[in-house]
């Protein structure tokens, strides 16, 4: 079973983008996901091919249409699709690993990519649109934020990743930031790497690494430790 992703968009040339290449790349040209990028454009029902007006109240910028979303997103989603349906959106619950996990197991995703000030909201209620977000920042458009998204659910797809143990050590998997990492020379502009690491000694190491993860963690992220750790 592979995973799926159909993505609407009114730049399909976005894609797939960084997700062409490396491990995604690979992945994707060996089945294990497919990427499906639909133009918008394409569901508009004037003979100009508009996708978006002024905002109802007034104010500054356009907003997606819903009558031509939802029509895309029946097209791309047809009844008896099981995929979630996301809507990339700078109001949407962060992204979490413990979300692009639940993604990464189902089928797939049809993902919607806003532009200008976002999409009206009823084809959000009308298509049960999920809204996500990457950040607590502003993009232009939703495409980054898809790629993003894939980009974390693709290599987690059984496979993708050479060394499957390292995904489970990674920042986030056991609710905190990952320890520091060294690698060869020995000295580097007068840094040593630390001496435990070089001991030989695995449940020394081990101890060091989660002490670092540990202190890390309180200093930068201490909203983590609240948080519900995904691997005990
Ligand atoms: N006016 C909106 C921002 C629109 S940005 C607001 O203030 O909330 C245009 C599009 O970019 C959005 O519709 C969304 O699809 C995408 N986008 C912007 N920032 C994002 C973020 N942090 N996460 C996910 N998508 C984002």
């Amino acid at each position: 079973m592979s995973f799926a992703a159909s993505v609407l968009t009114l730049y399909p040339e976005m894609f797939p983008g960084a997700l062409g290449v490396s491990l995604a790349g690979r992945a994707l040209e060996a089945g294990t996901w497919s990427l499906d990028a639909i133009q918008i454009r394409d569901f508009a029902i004037d003979k100009h091919r508009t996708v978006d007006d002024t905002p109802a109240g007034g104010g500054a910028g356009m907003v997606m249409r819903a009558d031509v979303l939802a029509r895309a997103v029946d097209h791309a989603s047809p009844p008896g699709d099981s995929r979630p349906r996301l809507l990339m959106s700078p109001r949407g619950k962060p992204l979490t690993q413990t979300r692009v996990r639940e993604l990464a197991a189902g089928p797939g995703a049809l993902i919607l990519c806003g532009r200008f000030e976002g999409v009206d909201q009823r084809v959000i209620d009308a298509r049960g649109l999920e809204e996500v977000s990457i950040g607590d920042f502003i993009l232009s458009g939703g495409e980054p934020a898809a790629l993003v998204l894939l980009d974390a659910v693709v290599r987690l797809l059984p496979g993708v990743m050479g060394n499957a143990v390292s995904g489970e050590e990674e920042s986030f998997e056991n609710g905190l930031l990952e320890h520091p990492h060294y690698t060869r020379p020995q000295e580097f502009e007068g840094r040593e790497i630390p001496e435990v690491l070089i001991s030989g000694n695995h449940k020394k190491i081990a101890a060091w690494r989660r002490e670092q993860s540990e202190r890390l963690t309180k200093e930068r992220r201490p909203d983590l430790l609240g948080a519900q750790p995904l691997v005990k």
